[in-house]
């Protein structure tokens, strides 16, 4: 007998839904949220899945998701182990709590690296991995290592996020749009952080040009001040989530749609500016499909020398976990 469904519709086609452009977030918590309502929210994928260990949260996230799905442009939004993804997000693991360093995190997340990243090679091996779970730097290392890809389909969150913040800050004290002001954040994404005060322009108009004490102690303008301006959110909410979903919608946004834009994202460093070690470090790349470039950018002798402390600092946490892959 014909249903109602029959009989409403001629023609009835069979569902074969096959994902093309599916994101697999991995860590149902803060961020993980923020990344997919950024994802969601600019039509980035045909798929949405996300995985946690907290089975009753995880479900609740999804129908909290689906639940809106009228308004929403992503056909599909699912959650379990499903890593069969082009791109899969870890923002799983333990975060930081205000006052303490995110390397006091390196354990306890390589722990839960250990545990996720097989299972993605398993499932997903033609993917991109972007981790976005703290100590970022270290934690690529950890899931390139772990997952024996190449380095260029491994790439951490690192400053993209931290020279927005730095390009809005520029922009709000100079009266200009934030993305007309050019400027970068280098190396660790964490208190040793570099600007490069020597890129930083507006319409190719090099500021240190104009100001030459910018960024230095001695400039009575105070300018390295935009630098340590830090939000403090984690002080007041517990955590940062809104702000990293975004951007990291962003670099989603790059791989999914080829844009072949430069970002500020964490990638080995090594061979480039004096570093020797097998070091993730935040550096202008391209980001495409297929992976990532470094672009080679000229840094003044005090800028590669604060790049090379961070790796040094790096090289010596990650010496400590070699036996653990
Ligand atoms: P959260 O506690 O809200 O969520 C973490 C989630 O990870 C939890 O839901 C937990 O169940 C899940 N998880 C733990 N082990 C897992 C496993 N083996 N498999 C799947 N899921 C697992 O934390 P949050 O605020 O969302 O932060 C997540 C991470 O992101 C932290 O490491 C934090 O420091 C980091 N973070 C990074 C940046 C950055 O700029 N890179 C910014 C903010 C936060």
């Amino acid at each position: 007998m014909a249903t109602l469904k029959d009989e409403l519709i001629e023609n009835l086609l069979k569902e074969e839904h096959v994902p093309q452009n599916k994101i697999t977030v991995v860590g149902a918590g803060a961020v993980d949220m923020a990344c997919a309502i950024s994802i969601i929210m600019k039509d980035l994928a045909d798929e949405i899945a996300l995985v946690d260990v907290m089975e009753d949260k995880l479900k609740g996230e999804m129908m909290g998701l689906q639940h809106g799905r009228l308004f929403l442009r992503t056909p599909k939004i699912v959650s379990g182990k499903d890593y069969n993804s082009r791109l899969v997000i870890i923002t799983a693991g333990a975060r930081q709590q205000e006052g303490e360093s995110r390397l006091n995190l390196v354990q306890p997340n390589v722990n839960i690296f250990k545990s996720i990243i097989p299972n993605i090679v398993k499932y997903s091996p033609n993917f991109k991995l972007l981790v976005v779970s703290n100590p970022v730097d270290i934690l690529i290392y950890a899931a390139w290592k772990i997952s024996g890809f190449l380095k260029n389909h491994v790439i951490g969150s690192g400053c993209n996020l931290d020279s927005a913040w730095f390009c809005y800050l520029l922009g709000e004290r100079l009266g200009v749009h934030p993305l007309s002001c050019h400027g970068w954040i280098l190396g660790e994404n964490g208190d040793s952080s570099v600007p490069v005060w020597s890129g930083v322009n507006v319409a190719g108009v090099s500021l240190k040009s104009l100001h030459p004490e910018l960024g230095t102690d001695a400039d009575k303008e105070h300018w390295k001040a935009v630098h340590k301006q830090v939000v403090e959110v984690i002080k007041l909410k517990g955590c940062t989530s809104w702000a990293i979903g975004l951007s990291v919608a962003d670099l989603a946004e790059s791989i999914m749609k080829n844009l072949r834009r430069v970002h500020l994202i964490s990638t080995m460093i090594k061979g480039l500016y004096g570093i020797k070690e097998d070091v993730f470090l935040s550096v202008p790349c391209i980001l495409r499909e297929n992976g990532i470039s470094d672009v080679k950018v000229t840094l003044t002798p005090e800028e590669e020398a604060f790049l090379k402390k961070s790796a040094d600092t790096f090289w010596g946490i990650q010496k400590e976990l070699q036996g653990f892959f």
